[in-house]
């Protein structure tokens, strides 16, 4: 029975289900949780959808709920985060001062929202969305809200502007990019989205930066590059996030965009992993390394970190998938559309469901469906082999997909 002391630091997706594989694994040693954060750890999607909607409880966030630390024997620090990783003594610094010692160190420190480096950013009602906290203030104000700036028109900004219009507030999105979610989506799947922001009311500049919050105390307004005033009395900032890397560095681990691990998700410290948003590793497919941000990532790399410290280690070789919720839109994306040459869709965007199929040199490699769950599980079930699914079969709407899978 392994007496290992396994110290996760982070408690969001990725640490907490890293605890949960090990106890489901049978690892009987010592797991310590650190969070910063105080309370029990949540769920982030829901902060931008169902609980800022007012459809989901704040109890219902919770990863686990509190009897599982303790049914689990599973020790949660919460409220007190890591200021040092002594790697030569194999011990980790809480700013409480007290100290914890390790055999596995797994990095699951997530990230932070990118600050906005303009005047009048620190102003009251500019605010961000990734905790419990800032989602908390954010739905408090809802109700006394008429018009609100959404800076950024990423998955974030998009699923509160959705939220925001559905109450009557005016809602203006600025982009700096040419197109909304332009790192996340095809063009195609882009424009459906932006009709239907547009459709709901929202307006939306693109190819705009912002030069300035204007206001004494609170927001009042924003200015963007092209000179214009718009009046705000809330200013959600969505620009996305920077990896949580400063413990990591501070230790001497190498750090890029995000924590860098190997295959097995391992620094250059055996005894030291990272998992979830916070960690760079190589990603076959693309022949790159890559930092991802989403549920799944974090999942299935607590899966890889968990079975290689139970003696199972095999690499990292899980397919990408996501969600978000905008309005009465289901979008989900199975791979990742990076170096897409060719889309072919399905189904009719008229109609408000419909999927777009990415190929690269012929070969499937993502699929996004909007409001079709049914082609969103298949293309998971297609990617997680080599698909044969070609182009022509793909547009041809009496094929079946199954027969690919
Ligand atoms: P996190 O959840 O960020 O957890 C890391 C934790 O570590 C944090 O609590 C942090 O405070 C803590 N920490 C950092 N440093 C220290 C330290 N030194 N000591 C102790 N603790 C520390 N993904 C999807 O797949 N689908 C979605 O629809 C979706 N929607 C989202 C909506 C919102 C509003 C947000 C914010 C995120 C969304 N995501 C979504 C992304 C998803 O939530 C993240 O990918 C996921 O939370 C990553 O999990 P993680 O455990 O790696 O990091």
């Amino acid at each position: 029975m392994s007496t290992e002391r396994v110290v996760v630091i982070g408690a969001g997706h990725a640490g907490i289900q890293l605890a949960a594989l090990l106890r489901q694994g049978g690892f009987a040693g010592p797991i310590t949780l650190i969070a910063d954060e105080p309370g029990l750890p949540y769920q982030r999607p829901p902060l931008s959808k169902a609980y800022l909607a007012g459809e989901m409880t704040e109890a219902a966030l919770a990863l686990r709920p509190a009897a599982f630390f303790a049914s689990q024997n599973v020790t949660l620090i919460e409220g007190d985060g890591v200021t040092a990783i002594a790697r030569e003594c194999h011990e980790v610094v809480l700013a409480s001062g007290a100290r914890y010692g390790y055999d596995h160190l797994v990095l699951a420190t997530g990230a932070a929202n990118r600050a906005l480096p303009v005047q009048g950013a620190h102003l009251d009602g500019v605010v961000g969305l990734r905790s419990l906290a800032e989602a908390q203030a954010l739905k408090a104000r809802l109700d006394s809200l008429k018009q609100v700036v959404v800076i950024g028109a990423g998955f974030i900004g998009l699923e509160f502007a959705a939220i925001a219009a559905e109450r009557g507030i005016a809602v203006t999105v600025i982009e700096q990019a040419p197109r909304p979610l332009m790192r996340g989506v095809t063009a195609e799947m882009s424009t459906y989205l932006t009709g239907a922001h547009i459709g709901w009311g929202t307006k939306l500049l693109t190819d705009t930066g912002v030069r300035s919050i204007l206001g004494t105390t609170r927001a009042e307004a924003v200015e963007t590059s092209t000179g214009e005033i718009i009046p705000a009395d809330l200013v959600l900032v969505a620009i996305g996030v920077v990896p949580n890397t400063a413990l990591a560095a501070a230790a001497g681990l190498a750090v890029g965009n995000g924590i860098t691990v190997d295959a097995f998700l391992r620094t250059a410290d055996p005894a030291i992993s990272a998992i979830g948003d916070c960690a760079n590793f190589p990603l076959a497919a693309l022949d790159t390394s890559i930092r991802l941000e989403s549920v799944q990532n974090a999942v299935d790399q607590a899966r890889c970190v968990a079975d290689r410290i139970r003696g199972k280690a095999a690499p990292y070789a899980k397919l990408p998938w996501f969600w978000s919720d905008q309005g009465p839109l289901k979008l989900q994306i199975a791979g990742l559309s990076t170096g897409t040459d060719q889309t072919v869709i399905r189904g009719e965007p008229s109609s408000g469901a419909f999927s777009v199929f990415c190929f690269r040199a012929g070969h499937l490699i993502a699929v996004e469906s909007l409001n079709r769950a049914a082609d969103h599980m298949l293309a998971r079930k297609l990617l997680a082999g080599t698909p044969a699914l070609t182009p022509t079969q793909a547009a041809d709407p009496d094929f079946d997909l199954r027969t690919a899978a």
